[in-house]
């Protein structure tokens, strides 16, 4: 049975990633010094591959993006830009990239433990909150480091949470393909993300600035604790109805074996008003995360079912947009 470790919750040692001034290389063909492997998983906009470094032998993660318009190369670009800025160990970090005029590939450190969810609906794997807030710390932790770069990434959600291995606790957030840079002076607003994650403030194309990520880390918790969806309605449109009203509640009996401490910190950042929302620095110090939390073993069932949940929808869908392709998507046919 796996359970967090109490005198040092995040205890395992974690080799740093060597870090690397990346530049765009164009006209290199990636696969003259990668050799490509297994695919990881797929995202909105590209395939993520396993590879491996011909030189040094170093296993990594290749993500490819086809680019047929400038925009696609931009978006990347972006993305490339600001995992230069983000040298930190709960943060994925950039290890190449490459531009073939078709596709764009972003050589990553690779991260093997698959998703936090995954890993924690496990049989062997034991959730209690105390579990829970190591998870949420190194979140917030990551989060804080994120912003403090002027960041936001947009598009915080628990498929973009990875475990470093199959049996630590170490959790490292990744994909800032919708991430932007914040700059207080120019009015910021988005219409993207994922309805069940998203604040109110881009569901009504509002101002977005830290506490928007603030927010989706509160609906994180909420999932991650109780195995439900706060906000989620049987269509995206009812989810959003939700999220603008922020009408939420704890009246689930999953939540009696929940402490206030925990309802505390989720009440903190599901909040309409965004600057009333605890920032990460803030989270960092709340009685939740700070103090000793409660050992007691939570039930999964509810998360096991929203996990088995969502693999069918990206099942569906993964099938849905091949078959829209009509082609296998990789570096040479894109
Ligand atoms: P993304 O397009 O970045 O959201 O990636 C799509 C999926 O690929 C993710 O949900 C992960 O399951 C997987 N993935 C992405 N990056 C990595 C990585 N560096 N190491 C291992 N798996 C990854």
């Amino acid at each position: 049975m796996i359970q967090v470790d109490e005198s040092d919750p995040v205890g395992e040692v974690e080799p740093s990633f060597p870090y690397r001034n990346v530049s765009i290389q164009r006209g290199v063909d990636m696969k003259e010094l990668y050799d490509l492997q297994s695919e990881l998983g797929r995202g909105k906009f590209g395939t993520v591959y396993r590879c491996r470094e011909k030189s040094s032998g170093l296993q990594l993660a290749a993500k490819f993006v086809a680019t047929p318009k400038r925009e696609d190369r931009r978006n990347v670009e972006r993305e490339i830009e600001i995992m230069r800025l983000l040298q930190h160990p709960r943060l994925i970090q950039l290890y190449d990239a490459y531009d073939n005029g078709k596709a764009m590939c972003v050589v990553l450190e690779l991260i093997e433990g698959g998703e936090l969810f995954e890993r924690v609906i496990c049989d062997d794997f034991i959730l209690t909150e105390k579990s829970c807030t190591v998870f949420m710390r190194q979140i917030c932790e990551g989060i804080e480091f994120i912003h403090k770069q002027n960041i936001l990434h947009l598009d915080m959600k628990p498929e973009n949470i990875l475990c470093l291995t199959r049996t630590g606790n170490r959790i490292k957030i990744i994909d800032f393909g919708l991430a932007r840079k914040y700059d207080p002076q120019k009015k910021l607003q988005v219409l993207f993300g994922t309805p069940e994650f998203v604040a109110p403030e881009i569901v009504n194309f509002d101002q977005i600035s830290f506490e928007t990520d603030m927010w989706s880390v509160g609906v994180i918790c909420y999932v991650l604790l109780s195995g439900l969806s706060p906000f989620m309605g049987a269509t995206d449109i009812e989810t959003m109805a939700n999220v603008t009203i922020a009408k939420y509640d704890f009246d689930d009996e999953v939540f009696n074996e929940i402490s206030e401490d925990a309802k505390d910190f989720i009440q903190k950042l599901l909040l309409k008003d965004k600057e009333a929302r605890l920032n990460a620095n803030q989270c960092l110090k709340h009685k939740w995360l700070s103090e000793k939390a409660v050992n007691t073993t939570l039930s999964k069932v509810k998360l096991k079912r929203y996990v088995i949940k969502k693999r069918w929808i990206k099942a569906v869908n993964t099938i849905i947009a091949l078959r829209r392709m009509g082609a296998k998507l990789d570096f040479d046919s894109v």
